[in-house]
């Protein structure tokens, strides 16, 4: 695999708004501002495009199994499920049903004086606070260090020219046109 150059990302930082002290944390996990990407290896066992859910099970899986892994994220590591899916829309659902119990709380023989309002900005705050405590599972540290995968963090996501081969032709993935271009169709003969 090869590369545009090894470099601190910093240059183009990440913004996750409101940049207050809970994203600031965030992105320090997921898209540190002052990464450097390791030098490219010559080979790689396997190369993983997306630090999402699939990416980092398949990475930290393979890594741990002993295999040369390159994990290539081009926003914040942990994608969907931990930024903006699985992880805040539970807090935000726990927030709502608090609310919702407290509301039917007469029905249980609860007496609550006054009326239930809501604090979005509270709930977005906790939201964000949750979502902050959970990134260093999915953090670019930890999946360099813990499980010996290279964490390339690029902003203008997946560049880098791979060759590999299948079946003794030579792979350049580099001139994919389509993900629906079977990567047989760019397989050159044997060389
Ligand atoms: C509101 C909501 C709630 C959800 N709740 C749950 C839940 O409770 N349980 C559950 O199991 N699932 C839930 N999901 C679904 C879950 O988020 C997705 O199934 C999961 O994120 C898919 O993971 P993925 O790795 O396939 O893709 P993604 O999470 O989308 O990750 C893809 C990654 O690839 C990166 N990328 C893309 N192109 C490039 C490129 N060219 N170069 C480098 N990087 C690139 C992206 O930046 C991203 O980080 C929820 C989704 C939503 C929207």
């Amino acid at each position: 695999m090869t590369q545009t150059g090894t470099k601190p990302v910093g240059t183009e930082p990440v913004f996750v708004s409101p940049m207050d002290h809970y994203n600031r944390e965030l992105i320090a996990n997921l898209h540190p501002a002052d990464w450097v990407n390791p030098t490219p290896a010559q080979r790689y066992n396997l190369v993983v495009i997306g630090a999402g859910t699939a990416g980092l099970v398949t990475a930290a899986g393979a890594g741990l199994l002993g295999a040369k892994v390159a994990l290539v994220e081009k926003h914040l590591m942990g994608g969907d499920c931990t930024n903006v899916g699985c992880v805040p829309s539970k807090a935000m659902i726990r927030s709502a049903r608090v609310a919702g119990e407290i509301r039917r709380a007469k029905h249980y023989g609860i007496n609550v004086p006054g009326e239930v309002t809501v604090d979005f900005s509270t709930v977005m705050e906790r939201l964000r606070r949750v979502r902050t405590e959970i990134s260093p599972n999915d953090s670019a540290t930890r999946f360099q260090q813990e499980f010996g995968v290279d964490v390339f963090l690029e902003k203008h996501g997946f560049q880098a020219q791979i060759q590999s081969r299948w079946r003794g032709k030579r792979c350049d993935l580099r001139k994919r046109r389509s993900p629906l271009v079977p990567l047989l169709s760019i397989c050159r003969s044997k060389d």
